[in-house]
């Protein structure tokens, strides 16, 4: 098991104060935090090799670039992609997702059908709006039932040889709802649809074999795996790639310009205009490199004990009500208690060092579908422990007991 100990002594950020009490961070969902040797690479990048990448001939780019294709290959072995260049570094999921969807604008046409699902989150949902928009396709979506879980059967009504893309998540940042994405890629793939998976929130608890589950694009962002801000992944299949045009024109995705015609540079360069966030690629595999060290099944098991704890306490609780019920589900609860706005008990428990999100977790068709307006979400990282789970509790019901 994990020496929980040890681990926290690496994140410096967690043995801070807030509002005079110790941290206690349960908004994993939204970002992570850092270990120490993550952010020392940061400060090691500009102190010893910053310089701009595959440009110079001098020896610091050499050393940048080299630096930053190491990161590539690290991260197409950790999704085991089955070439390097099938992984583009983008700034983020949302960055990921834009770049996927504006690639299908020249291939799809009206009466052509986009599928997403009611558990998206707004960054794969809205891009597609806007392609459908400039296309005149048609999004349609995949329906949940009321314990946050995708109803596989109307998906499969929903597919049809007009669907040409199908865009979901892997797990819900809202409900922690993990998705059967192996069946639903395949599902995908008998009409010849292509399928986009969201993994922001799937890759800080598991690591996806992205040619065993045969997905035509893998997304996710690294602040949510320990690494940077601005920084992220998109994987594709090399077929793929080749035939969607690039997101952005600039200096770096071009093989040659004149006045006339510009053609463009292979893959992933195709898709890597301009500067990118080098120390931040970089530093994304020393991210990775920590997580695997301590091992995704150990982190998947950890995570799962405090789920199951932190479910039980807080359902002890009278009038609290956790939405996403899914059989199958990671370190996310999101909760109500009733008569009381999810707000009110955030803010009253930050004051006592406790970080939780509230609201609708960029996720506001997930809280029409059970009419409300927000949750109070805690998502659970390897870091966090029982103690901090029961000083949370301790808090909601102290807040519970002043706002009723
Ligand atoms: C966080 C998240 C996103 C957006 O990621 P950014 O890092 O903000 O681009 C998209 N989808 C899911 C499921 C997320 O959790």
């Amino acid at each position: 098991m994990l020496d929980i100990h040890k681990i926290r002594a690496e994140f410096p950020i967690l043995s801070q104060k807030i509002n005079g009490k110790p941290l206690v961070y349960f908004d994993n969902g939204a970002t992570s935090q850092k270990p120490q040797i993550v952010i020392d690479a940061i400060s090691k990048y500009y102190t010893e090799i910053n310089a701009n990448i595959h440009r110079g001939v001098h020896t610091l780019s050499q050393m940048a670039t080299d630096a930053y294709e190491v990161s590539r290959k690290k991260i197409q072995q950790h999704i085991n992609a089955k070439h390097a260049h099938e992984v583009i570094f983008t700034s983020g999921t949302t960055h990921s997702i834009n770049a996927v969807a504006n690639g299908f604008t020249s291939s799809l046409k009206a009466g052509d059908e986009v599928l997403v699902s009611a558990l998206e989150h707004h960054s794969n949902i809205v891009p597609w709006q806007m392609l459908c928009e400039r296309t005149g396709a048609t999004l349609k979506v995949i329906p949940m039932n009321q314990d946050g879980e995708l109803i596989q059967s109307e998906y499969e009504k929903l597919l049809s040889t007009n669907t040409k893309i199908v865009a979901v998540n892997h797990i819900s940042n809202a409900l922690g709802t993990i998705n059967p994405i192996a069946e639903m890629i395949q599902k995908a793939h008998t009409v010849g649809a292509a399928i986009l998976i969201d993994g922001a929130q799937a890759v800080p608890h598991l690591k996806p074999d992205v040619q065993k589950l045969d997905c035509d694009f893998y997304v996710f962002s690294g602040h949510k795996i320990c690494g940077p801000t601005g920084t992220g992944i998109l994987y594709g299949k090399e077929a793929w790639l080749n035939k969607l045009p690039p997101y952005q024109g600039g200096g770096e995705m071009i093989a040659t310009v004149t006045f006339e015609k510009t053609t463009y540079a292979d893959l992933p360069h195709k898709f890597e205009a301009g500067t990118p966030n080098i120390a931040g690629g970089i530093v994304l595999g020393t991210a990775i490199d920590y997580l695997n060290n301590i091992g995704f099944e150990n982190i998947a098991e950890y995570e799962h004990l405090l789920l199951e704890y932190a479910t039980q306490k807080l359902l002890e609780i009278d009038g609290l009500k956790i939405f996403g019920t899914a059989k199958q589900k990671t370190s996310v609860i999101s909760f109500n208690i009733e008569g009381i706005h999810p707000y009110d008990i955030g803010t009253i428990i930050d004051k006592k060092g406790i970080a939780v999100r509230t609201g609708h977790h960029c996720a506001q068709p997930i809280m029409d579908f059970y009419k409300i307006p927000g949750t109070i979400r805690a998502s659970f990282a390897f870091y966090n422990t029982k103690e901090e789970i029961d000083i949370m509790v301790d808090a909601i019901q102290k807040a519970k007991a002043m706002l009723i």
